[in-house]
């Protein structure tokens, strides 16, 4: 009885694993490739060369060793294609064919993980430095008032004034920052109640009534009398409560702000459009990254935080519909909320 494996056990072999995985004989030529594999690589691999397609000299020295001395081995290979990629690969020793050792590679994709861990840090660095400026103010408010301010009373009520406006600031970046992991951990379960569109917005726009008034801003309100969809009121609200503050503030002084409200194409729509200063095209698909803003030193001005737009976009997945922002410099822009409709 002969204890080599077939080229066709291999096959069967790699098949049945879930990992990207190929087996290689000692010439180094690809014995069996599995359907992940040849998708992981973008090519076709049986009978190659491993050459033609793990080309680095680490991989192909791993491989050599791997093969000669029946040791494991982990080495890292980067695709350049038009996307960069970065895969491990496990090298491992499987026994022997007729002709000589043979070697199982298993193929693990990390550049969805890499790009998640960059994200992360990304994460910690912004919101560490959003909180920080307000704090460095507040500290050197502090040190004036115990030094050269000490007795000007009149100055100390102007810090105060300030030091509360950089407190407010802290205190509401930590609350988008809360409600944006809440609104991630539930992201996956679509809300179950139905929800009346037209209720939340006209809640919302109670909500926002200093605000409106403050700006001078003349609303143009025309919404559809049904307008259900599945969802979470509170949410929904927020949503609205970002959008239409945006348009509000955004658009400055005695502007008009117009809410509309219809169902097209089995889509409940609320539109927000303003008469600001616009967008321009290159910016629009970042404005829903956290942090990300067109003018950071505009954006804190108008007390923004630059996660109202993140928080938008999060609601509205969980609601399996969509946010569609439409602008043009000078011309204002159409925030539009598009949610799936109830009949
Ligand atoms: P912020 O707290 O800065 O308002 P958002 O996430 O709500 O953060 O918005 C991100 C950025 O998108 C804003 O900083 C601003 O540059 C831009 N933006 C949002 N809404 C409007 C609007 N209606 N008009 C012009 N720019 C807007």
């Amino acid at each position: 009885m002969s204890d080599t494996i077939s080229k066709t056990a291999c096959k069967v072999f790699v098949t049945a694993l879930v990992d990207a995985a190929l087996v290689v004989s000692h010439d180094q030529q690809v014995v069996a490739a599995n359907d992940a594999a040849v998708e992981t690589l973008s090519s076709s691999l049986e009978g190659q060369s491993i050459a033609m397609f793990l080309r680095s000299p680490d991989v192909l020295q791993a491989m050599a060793q791997c093969l000669a001395q029946s040791s494991h081995h982990q080495v890292e290979f980067v695709v350049r294609s038009r996307v960069q990629r970065t895969l491990d690969l496990h090298l491992s020793p499987l026994g022997k064919s007729e002709k000589g050792a043979l070697a199982l590679v298993l193929l693990r994709d990390r550049t969805r993980e890499e790009q998640i861990e960059r994200m992360r840090s990304d994460f910690v660095a912004n919101a560490s430095h959003e909180l920080r400026t307000p704090l460095t103010t507040l500290s050197g408010f502090i040190d004036t008032m115990q030094g050269a301010a000490k007795q000007d009373e009149k100055a100390r009520n102007e810090f105060l004034k300030v030091m509360k406006a950089q407190a407010d600031r802290m205190a509401t970046l930590i609350d988008d920052l809360l409600s944006l992991s809440r609104i991630e951990l539930d992201e996956h379960l679509a809300p179950n109640s139905q929800v009346n569109l037209n209720a939340v917005v006209r809640q919302t726009l109670n909500l926002l009534q200093a605000t409106i008034a403050e700006n001078k801003t003349e609303l143009d309100i025309d919404l559809q009398s049904d307008l259900t969809v599945q969802g979470d009121a509170n949410q929904l609200g927020q949503v609205f409560h970002n959008v239409i503050e945006n348009a509000i503030k955004y658009s400055g002084q005695g502007k008009r702000v117009t809410i509309s409200g219809r169902i097209e194409n089995g889509e409940a729509i609320v539109s927000v459009t303003d008469n600001g200063p616009g967008i321009a095209t290159h910016h629009i698909p970042r404005l829903t990254e956290r942090f990300y803003r067109v003018n950071v030193q505009d954006s804190r001005m108008r007390g923004g935080t630059g996660l109202g737009l993140a928080i938008c976009k999060h609601i509205v997945n969980r609601h399996r519909g969509r946010l569609v922002i439409e602008s043009e410099v000078g011309q204002g822009s159409t925030f539009s909320i598009h949610l799936p409709f109830v009949r």
